[in-house]
């Protein structure tokens, strides 16, 4: 699960981590009371939405007064903001993080991640900070600094200082950059993140060490345990289709190709999308209907598909082993009954039951073309949608 950036700084503030003064604003009128609040003569305007690269697109403006201030969040409040991380097709801006301006010296890099190399947390910094951490790791890997961390120990003091020496923070300053990564680090750990990232951290010209961009992610497994965390989620921000999946605990994922696939097994859906790529076609989900679902999981799963105006044929791949093939004939039937199935259906079940599945299907009315394996079945959807 992802937040945004300034309830990201919610949490860290509650670590020990340094940030600026700030407010989110739904309208002009509370970004004002939020600028008089904050105080000072300089104040950032960040546009709210789950994805980076807003400095670029227009989604970062620095105000010098309070009509400023105002003006700025009307102007961004509606807006469409595309960014390399958004997708061409953007995200309308439905709030803004007013926050205290500062005077930045110098910009760098920090995030604590899992490593899935070592199993373990690690701390990644930088001395290039504000861009695209991607871009430095291709071009100057050597400037990424990584400590693994014992999660019996923590980050330990010595780690901390190392990073910040390797990374160029000036002497003076090492000790309060330490106190900000063991925050970081704390609030890691305890939030259960998969990744909390800093871009960038500063140092300002007064010697502050300040969070200025925060994004944390959380591992969903253990959002159980953090009630909290779990108001903080933004169905805004969220495809429709993915929430309408996790009401009926599918593991979906919107794609943007044209085959929708109903699968079980996430190795085999990998598979199915691989398939399809290697035919010619795009997958326009990833979707995991799970070992022991029933007529009405299946039946809320082939919705969502067929529901997406973007998919112009399905592939049903269903390797029956817990999974009884009538169960997926039943729910294939009773959606397709309700929703009306307009685009070509191209099914290969095998397993368990399957005889019984076929038959299901075929007695359905339903024009479904059945297929043997894998390659049999992606090729004859790919002919389907690219013939239409
Ligand atoms: P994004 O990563 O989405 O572009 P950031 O929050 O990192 O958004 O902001 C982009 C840039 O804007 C930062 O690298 C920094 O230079 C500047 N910036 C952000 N917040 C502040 C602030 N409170 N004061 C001064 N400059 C800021
Ligand atoms: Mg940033």
């Amino acid at each position: 699960m992802n937040i945004h950036e300034y309830q990201a700084k919610s949490i860290l503030r509650k670590y020990g981590v340094a940030t600026l003064k700030g407010q989110v604003a739904h309208s002009p009128e509370e970004a004002l009371a939020a600028a008089k609040e904050i105080g000072g003569a300089l104040w950032v305007v960040k546009a709210q939405i789950h994805a980076g690269g807003r400095g670029k697109g227009g989604g970062v403006k620095i105000a010098k007064s309070f009509d400023e201030v105002s003006d700025l969040t009307k102007k961004m409040i509606g807006m469409t903001l595309v960014t390399h991380q958004t997708g061409p097709e953007g995200k309308v801006v439905q709030k803004v993080f007013i926050e205290q301006g500062c005077n930045i010296a110098k910009e760098y890099y920090v995030a604590c991640l899992i490593d899935r190399a070592t199993g373990r947390a690690a701390m990644m910094a930088s001395s290039e900070g504000g861009m695209d951490i991607e871009e430095v790791a291709e071009k100057h890997p050597e400037k990424i600094i990584k400590a693994d961390i014992d999660p019996t120990i923590g980050l330990a003091p010595f780690q901390a200082r190392e990073l910040a020496f390797k990374i160029g923070i000036p002497n003076e300053n090492v000790n309060k950059a330490v106190k900000f990564f063991q925050g970081l680090y704390q609030a890691f750990v305890e939030t259960d993140c998969s990744i909390a990232e800093i871009n960038p951290l500063v140092l300002t010209k007064e010697g502050d060490i300040l969070c200025l961009d925060a994004k944390m992610n959380f591992d969903d497994n253990s959002l159980f345990r953090h009630k909290d965390i779990v108001e903080m989620r933004d169905l805004n921000e969220e495809e429709p289709s993915e929430i309408e999946a996790s009401k009926f605990d599918l593991a979906f994922i919107k794609l943007d190709g044209n085959i929708g696939c109903l699968v079980n097994g996430a190795g085999l859906a990998m598979a199915t999308l691989d398939i399809i790529k290697l035919h010619g076609s795009s997958p326009a989900n990833f979707l995991d209907v799970g070992g022991g679902a029933n007529k009405e999981k299946v039946t809320a799963a082939f919705k969502i598909i067929l529901k997406d105006p973007n998919v112009k044929g399905i592939l049903v791949n269903i390797f029956g082993g817990i999974m009884k093939c009538d169960i997926i004939a039943e729910g294939v039937i009773a959606a397709s009954k309700e929703l009306g199935l307009k685009v070509p259906l191209v099914c290969r079940l095998e397993g368990t039951n399957v005889e019984l599945g076929k038959k299901m299907l075929k007695e359905s009315g339903l024009n479904i073309t059945p297929a043997d394996d894998l390659t049999d079945a992606a090729k004859k959807i790919v002919a389907a949608v690219k013939g239409q």
